[in-house]
């Protein structure tokens, strides 16, 4: 099912989320919701926290849909690894028609469960570890929004606030 997704403002979006305990079948409702929402938006990765649903649980697939093996479902994510350092422009569902440009590690390595259940890891780097980065930040309750400092920040803040005001957002 295609869920709403929550934007920017939306106090649920500030609050971390908790380590899934067992496997479910909610959970893997959960799962299933949130690629279809993520196909159909279309974005490169969603987390459970945009959709309301405070556990650590997020999907990724940088190809949006072209590649086969190109969709990741990480429960209960953790970097193994992170290093290096990239500084590329970033968007979100959840602030959408915003962008600006984030400090992220280069290379990471994440380790959680699969939909069965099974312990695995991925090593990302480029746009995988930007995005491994971004979906964990979501789990933690941070939008990238919030990395943002100064002028670039109060700027899309300003405007958020401004459609907010006249209901457009
Ligand atoms: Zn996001």
């Amino acid at each position: 099912m295609i869920r709403p997704i929550l934007k920017y403002g939306d106090e649920t979006l500030h609050h971390p989320a908790l380590p899934v305990s067992s496997m479910t079948a909610d959970v893997v409702q959960l799962i299933d919701d949130l690629i279809e929402t993520m196909y159909a938006a279309p974005g490169v990765g969603l987390a459970a926290t945009q959709i309301g649903v405070p556990l650590r649980v997020f999907v990724v697939d940088i190809s949006i849909g072209r590649d086969p093996n190109g969709l990741i479902v990480m429960v209960n994510p953790e970097f193994v690894e992170r290093e290096g350092m990239q500084l590329e422009e970033e968007g979100c569902l959840s602030v959408p028609g915003f962008n600006a440009t984030v400090v992220r590690p280069q290379r990471v390595i994440v380790k959680g469960l699969d939909r069965s259940g099974a312990e695995y890891q991925r090593e990302g780097t480029g746009l995988l570890a930007r995005a491994f980065q971004h979906e964990i930040d979501h789990l933690d309750g941070t939008l990238f929004v919030d990395r943002l400092r100064g002028i670039k920040r109060d700027m899309i803040v300003r405007k958020i606030r401004k459609l907010a005001r006249s209901g457009k957002w």
